[in-house]
C-alpha cells in the first residue's frame, strides 16, 4: 500500500482506497492510503513552518531539485506512462507523452527558478530609488482532476516550488499512482522535509482542510465548474490567492475554404483524442454550409477507421472512459441529442471488449443546432456534434454564444478570416488550422469567461499567480 507524504514522512491514513483500471477493471493498478482531516492539517502546519527557510534557500537549490525531478520523469517516461494509462485510460503513447511533457515542465521551470526578474526604476521624488521584486505566495494548496493526472500537477508543483513557495498536493481520487510516483521522485529531489506534502484523500475531507485553512495562502484548482464555485466561494472568505481552470466548451470552426485534410485531422485529434477528456477539448464543430456535407461524411468515416480499445493495446486509438460514472454522463448526452432532433451519423455505443473496461465507441452529432444542450454543456467525453451556419460572421456568432471561453480552433485557408477570429474570438487560446486541444509547456495556458479565474498557468506567466510584488523605496 501507498502512503501519504506528510513533513517529510511516509504515513498510513484512516482508509484504503483501490485503483482500478478503466480498461480492464478486473485489475486493480495499487492501493492508496487516503489521508483524514487531521492528516491535511499536519501537512499544512508543516508546510507553513518550513516555507521561510526554503524561500531564502537560494535558486540554484530551488533549481537543482527541479532538474532532479524533471530529468527523472523523462528518464522513466515509458514506465510512469505505463502507470499513468493503466490508472486513467489513455493510451500509452499519450500517457507516455504526458509524463515527458511534465519532465519538460519541470526542466522548463528549474530555468525560470534562475530568471526570477524585478524592475528598478526612479522615484518621482528625487534621491529615492524604487525596486519591485517578486516573492512567494507561501503555502500554495494544489488540488487536481484525474484527466492529466501528471501533467497538471506538474504544471502547479514545478512553479510554485520554483518561485519558493512550499506545496500541498491533493491529487484526484480516481488517480492516485500518478500522483505518488510524482511524490516519491520530488521526495528524493532535496528538498527539505515539509516544503511538498502529498494528501491522497476525499476532496470533502482532505480538500475542504485545504480551502478552508487560515495558513494556505493560495489555491490553485482545475476540475469541474460545480467544484470550482464552490471552492472559490469558501477560499474567497479566508482571502485566498485563487487559481481555478475549469471547463470548456470549446468550438472548431471550419470554413468553406479549409483543407479538408487538416479539418478533419483537427477534429478527430481534438475532438476524439485522450478519449475527449480534455477541458480543451473541441465539442462543437461550426461548419459552413458548402463543406459540411464533405467535413461530417469524413470526420464519420475517419472515426470509423478509429481503434477503442484496451489503453495498452499498440492498436488502440481511443481508449476507455475513465469510470462507469463518466460513462453515464456521456451515454445520458448521447440520449440527450438524440431527442432533441440531432442525427448521430455515428458512434455512441457502449463497445464490448476482451477486457471488462468502460468503452464507447466515438459519438458524432450532424444537424446540431447551437440551442440544443449537447452543444451547450460540458460533456466531458467522446462526444461532438456539428453544426451548419452560412457566413463566418454566422459562425464566430454562434462560437461566441457560450458561458465558457477556454480554446477554440478555425480551419480556413483566409489570412482575413484567421487573423478576424484571433483577434473576436472570446477565449483564452484561439488556434488556426491546429487542434483546440494539446497546447505547448513554455506558453500561458488559460481561458476567458466561465473557464477560468484568475491568473494564468504555464510558462513564464505563472509568476503572476505563484508569486507577489514587493514595491521597496530606498533613499540614499
Ligand atoms: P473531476 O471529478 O472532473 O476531476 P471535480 O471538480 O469533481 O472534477 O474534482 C476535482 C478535484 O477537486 C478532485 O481532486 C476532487 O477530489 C476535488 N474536490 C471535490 N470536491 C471538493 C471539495 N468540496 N473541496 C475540495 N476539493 C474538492
Amino acid at each position: 500500500m501507498k502512503r501519504n507524504l506528510i513533513g517529510g514522512e511516509w504515513i498510513d491514513g484512516s482508509a484504503i482506497r483501490q485503483n482500478i483500471n478503466p480498461s480492464d477493471i478486473d485489475e486493480v493498478v495499487g492501493e492508496y492510503t487516503q489521508a483524514d482531516a487531521s492528516q491535511a492539517r499536519q501537512a499544512i502546519d508543516a508546510a507553513h513552518a518550513a516555507q521561510r527557510a526554503w524561500s531564502f534557500s537560494g535558486i540554484q537549490a530551488r533549481s537543482n531539485a527541479l532538474d532532479f525531478i524533471g530529468s527523472e520523469l523523462l528518464a522513466r517516461q515509458q514506465e510512469l506512462g505505463n502507470l499513468l494509462s493503466r490508472e486513467e485510460g489513455k493510451t500509452l503513447a499519450e500517457g507516455v507523452a504526458e509524463v515527458a511533457r511534465a519532465g519538460h515542465i519541470f526542466r522548463f521551470f528549474a530555468a525560470e527558478a534562475l530568471r526570477i526578474r524585478g524592475d528598478r526604476l526612479s522615484s518621482v521624488r528625487p534621491l529615492v530609488d524604487i525596486e519591485v521584486t517578486r516573492e512567494p505566495v507561501g503555502v500554495v494548496g494544489i488540488i487536481t482532476p484525474w484527466n492529466f493526472p501528471m501533467a497538471i500537477p506538474a504544471w502547479k508543483i514545478a512553479p510554485a516550488l520554483a518561485y519558493g513557495n512550499s506545496v500541498v498536493f491533493k491529487p484526484a481520487d480516481l488517480v492516485p499512482g500518478s500522483a505518488w510516483a510524482l511524490a516519491e521522485i520530488i521526495s528524493r529531489s532535496g528538498i527539505p522535509a515539509g516544503v511538498f506534502s502529498l494528501l491522497m484523500g476525499r476532496g470533502s475531507v482532505v480538500g475542504k482542510e485545504i480551502v478552508n485553512s487560515g495558513k494556505v495562502n493560495a489555491l490553485t484548482f482545475t476540475g469541474s465548474v460545480d467544484t470550482g464555485r464552490r471552492l472559490a466561494e469558501q477560499a474567497a472568505g479566508g482571502f485566498k490567492k485563487l487559481q481555478l481552470e475549469m471547463g470548456g466548451k470549446n468550438a472548431l470552426v471550419i470554413l468553406d475554404d479549409a483543407d479538408i485534410e487538416i479539418a478533419v485531422d483537427c477534429a478527430i485529434q481534438g475532438a476524439y483524442y485522450s478519449t475527449g477528456q480534455r477541458c480543451t477539448a473541441s465539442s462543437r464543430f461550426i461548419v459552413q454550409k458548402g463543406i459540411y456535407p464533405h467535413f461530417v461524411s469524413r470526420v464519420a468515416e475517419a472515426l470509423s477507421e478509429l481503434t477503442v480499445g484496451h489503453a495498452l493495446d499498440p492498436e488502440t486509438n481511443i481508449g476507455p472512459v475513465v469510470d462507469e460514472e463518466q460513462m453515464k454522463v456521456d451515454q445520458e448526452y448521447v440520449d440527450i441529442g438524440k431527442a432533441e432532433g440531432a442525427t448521430l451519423m455515428y458512434g455512441g455505443e457502449p463497445l464490448r471488449r476482451h477486457t471488462r473496461g468502460h468503452f464507447m465507441s466515438p459519438a458524432l452529432f450532424a444537424d446540431a443546432a447551437p440551442q440544443m444542450r449537447i452543444a451547450r454543456e460540458e460533456i466531458f467525453g467522446p462526444v461532438a456534434c456539428a453544426i451548419p451556419v452560412n457566413t463566418y460572421e454566422e459562425a464566430l456568432e454562434v462560437a461566441n454564444d457560450s458561458e465558457f471561453g477556454l480554446s477554440a480552433g478555425i480551419c480556413t485557408g483566409s489570412l482575413k478570416h484567421a487573423t478576424h477570429f484571433k483577434r473576436h474570438m472570446q477565449c483564452g487560446m484561439a488556434m488556426v488550422n491546429v487542434p483546440t486541444a494539446g497546447v505547448d509547456y513554455h506558453v500561458p495556458f488559460g481561458g476567458t469567461k466561465g473557464s477560468s479565474y484568475g491568473a494564468r498557468e504555464q510558462g513564464s506567466y505563472a509568476a503572476e499567480f505563484f508569486t507577489t510584488v514587493k514595491t521597496a523605496y530606498t533613499r540614499a
